[in-house]
Order: structure tokens, then C-alpha cells, then sequence
């Protein structure tokens, strides 16, 4: 049974590897059920995101999807994930991560951004994204960076969000 990993567990802090298609998961002969079961875990968690690292494989990949987004309406889990593109405009907005309960902080990151991924079925896609599905997109993607949103805050910030 697979579980969110919170921080500062070990695969959180590692950079993932690429995913091939030799790769397999453990415990599962099925590659199907176990996108099942981490989108259900992640809906069941309330995310919008939850990346490989966070319940402990070290594998370029990670669950997105919301209802608001717009090109990951429906929930899907994405294969070595790249940004090939960000602007130059910032936001900053509220970040929540489902390792680490209960936090919420303002983090700024490129407004837009250029994506590229791949599906289950191994085609390449491209996308451009915008508001709270760049956000995530990239948050997910810092992830297998063996990077959390904590490092993309100030000291001072962190600390207030914890007060
Ligand atoms: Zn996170």
C-alpha cells in the first residue's frame, strides 16, 4: 500500500532518476492499477499534486490534476516532466505540500511556463500553463528535484508559516 511520506523523510531530499520503459513499480504487476491507486491517494490526501519521491520512489513522475486546471482536468500521472520554458513575470501565491501537514506559504515562481511530459502511453506532449496548474506543475516538479517548497522560501517566511 503506498503512503505520502512526510518531510524531511529520505526520498524527499534525493533527485530522481529518469523513467524508462523497463522501469516497474514495486509491488504492483500493474502499471494501471497503480496509477489508480496514487491518484486516489492524492484525492483522498485533498492534493492537486503529489510526486513520486513522495511515497518514496526516486522516478521522474508525479500525479496532477484539478478540476480548475485546464490541461490536467482530469487527474493523470505524467512521465519525466520538464519545464522548457518560464516567464519572465512572477507570482507569488500560497503553496500547500501533502508532506508537510497543515503548512501553507507564499512562494514566488514564474507566472507561466512551457511544459513537456510524457503519457502512460509513451506519447510526448506539450503544454503551456498558467495560474495554479503552473504552480503546481512546477512545485511537483521541484519534487523530483529532491527539492521542497521550504527551500524556495525565505528563512523569515518559513517561520512565520510555522508560528
Ligand atoms: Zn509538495
Amino acid at each position: 500500500m503506498i503512503k505520502v511520506y512526510q518531510y524531511p523523510h529520505e526520498t524527499l531530499l534525493q533527485t530522481s532518476t529518469p523513467w524508462t520503459a523497463d522501469d516497474r513499480i514495486d509491488g504492483y504487476d500493474d502499471l494501471e492499477r497503480f496509477e489508480r491507486d496514487m491518484i486516489r491517494l492524492m484525492l483522498d490526501e485533498k492534493g492537486m499534486g503529489l510526486a513520486a519521491n513522495q511515497i518514496g520512489i526516486t522516478k521522474r513522475f508525479f500525479a496532477i490534476g484539478h478540476e480548475s486546471f485546464d490541461t490536467f482536468q482530469k487527474h493523470a500521472i505524467i512521465w519525466n516532466p520538464q519545464v522548457i520554458n518560464s516567464s519572465e513575470e512572477k507570482v507569488i501565491d500560497v503553496e500547500g505540500c501533502l508532506s508537510f501537514k497543515d503548512i501553507f506559504v507564499k512562494v514566488e515562481r514564474p507566472k507561466t511556463v512551457e511544459v513537456q511530459y510524457e503519457t502512460t502511453q509513451g506519447k510526448t506532449r506539450f503544454a503551456k500553463l498558467d495560474g495554479m496548474e503552473s504552480k503546481c506543475f512546477q512545485h511537483e516538479l521541484d519534487h523530483l528535484e529532491g527539492i521542497t517548497f521550504n527551500k524556495r522560501v525565505s528563512k523569515l517566511r518559513w517561520q512565520m508559516a510555522n508560528g
